[in-house]
């Protein structure tokens, strides 16, 4: 197979994790006879640095046309001072609608060998975490009108019932895959937004009847991630719901630097990122944990690519690394050896291999 893959490498620690997720999808090409080409594409600050534009139109050209999209984080203080419309995050906003990309699915699992790094209390975690926030990713408040007139600041929230229908439909379909159970997140008791989000919810539940649709508020859904995590397993939720409740869902599974994100929309060209930023503080130093984007990097294969057998490698690999004595300092724990992050690439690199039976 012969993928075109476009890398966005951005700021901070972006291209440092970017680098060890290409040496592990560059070995799972050479193991299982596939060719996978980059494109080089630059966003955030650095476009900014290069352009004076967070995503000139032909990079963005480049992300559209490519097969899937691989990005490792944008931002840093150096860029804070910029105006809003140029803001490297911005960039990121534009290649999430540019690609058209409305549904991103980020698991929130907790890995049996970091059950230690959770802060949760061990009696919580030996209950299991293992659910999916479905968020939906190209509307509401972050891509309302903003403005600031005098001293008083506006965001528009708004959401059509088309948008609300098309990723309810991926939560409900989601679900289906999984254990049938699908909880609906918003603020019905406040924002009309959130009424429609819940009536529009509860009229796609007639269309699927085996899956037991239930409603929570965000801040309770807030709490209820930390006090009782094992009672969920898919959340749909609007962006900015799910921006905050995934960063939180993220923390009680170890950390930040673990978990990856598929975003999809209506073609199989998806883009690819862990959910953490760039990290400045770190940046630079080989500290940061590459896991997110290794893992990203397996979403791609199979939810683009439709390659089960090689994302199942990757994920092999990744496990078969944590059962070792040697952590990223983000997951250290006692007795561990501290190591950086080329060095977690080295290791999950030695553990990919090819089963003979796939
Ligand atoms: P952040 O996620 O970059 O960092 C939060 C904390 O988590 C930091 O202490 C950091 O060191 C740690 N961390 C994050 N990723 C890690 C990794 N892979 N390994 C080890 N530790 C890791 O969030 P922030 O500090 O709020 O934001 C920093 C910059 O990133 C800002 O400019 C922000 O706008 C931007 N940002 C970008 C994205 C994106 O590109 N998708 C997402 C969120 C924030």
């Amino acid at each position: 197979m012969v993928k075109n893959i476009a890398v966005i490498r951005g700021d901070g620690i972006g291209p440092e994790i970017v680098e060890q997720a290409l040496r592990v999808l560059d070995r799972v090409a050479e193991l299982y006879g596939h060719t996978f080409r980059y494109t080089d594409v630059a966003m955030g600050g650095c476009a900014i640095d290069a352009y004076g534009d967070p995503l000139p139109e032909a990079e963005l050209k480049k992300c559209v046309e490519s097969d899937s999209v691989l990005l490792g984080a944008v931002g840093g203080e150096k860029w804070n001072d910029v105006p809003g419309h140029m803001r490297p995050e911005k960039g990121l906003l534009r290649l999430r609608a540019g690609m058209g990309v409305y549904s991103n699915n980020r698991p929130a699992k907790i890995w049996p060998q970091l059950a230690e790094a959770s802060p949760l209390k061990p009696s919580i975690v030996a209950q299991g975490i293992d659910f999916i926030i479905v968020r939906e990713l190209i509307g509401g408040i972050y891509f309302g009108e903003h403005k600031t007139v005098g001293d008083t600041a506006t965001d528009v929230l708004q959401y059509s019932e088309s948008e609300i229908e098309r990723i309810g439909r991926i939560g409900f379909e989601t679900a289906r895959k999984r254990s049938r159970r699908l909880c609906s997140v918003e603020k019905s008791n406040v924002l009309d937004s959130s009424r429609l989000w819940k009536k529009v919810m509860c009229r796609l539940a007639e269309e699927y009847p085996d899956v037991a649709l239930s409603h929570m508020l965000v801040d309770n859904c807030a709490m209820q991630i930390v006090k009782n995590p094992a009672q969920f397993d898919v959340i749909v939720t609007e962006n900015m719901f799910g921006d905050i409740l995934s960063d939180e869902a993220s923390m009680i599974t170890g950390s930040i630097g673990m978990i990856p994100s598929s975003s999809l929309g209506a073609s199989t060209c998806g883009l690819y990122e862990p959910i953490h930023g760039s990290a400045p503080d770190i940046a630079g130093k080989d500290l940061a944990n590459p896991i997110g984007t290794i893992l990203s990097a397996a979403m791609m294969l199979r939810y683009s690519f439709d390659l089960p057998a090689e994302a199942d490698a990757i994920e092999r690999a990744v496990s078969d690394y944590l059962d070792e004595g040697c952590r990223t300092a983000d997951i250290m724990s006692e007795g561990m050896q501290q190591i950086g992050c080329k060095e977690c690439g080295d290791h999950i690199l030695r553990h990919l291999r090819r089963e003979c039976c796939t």
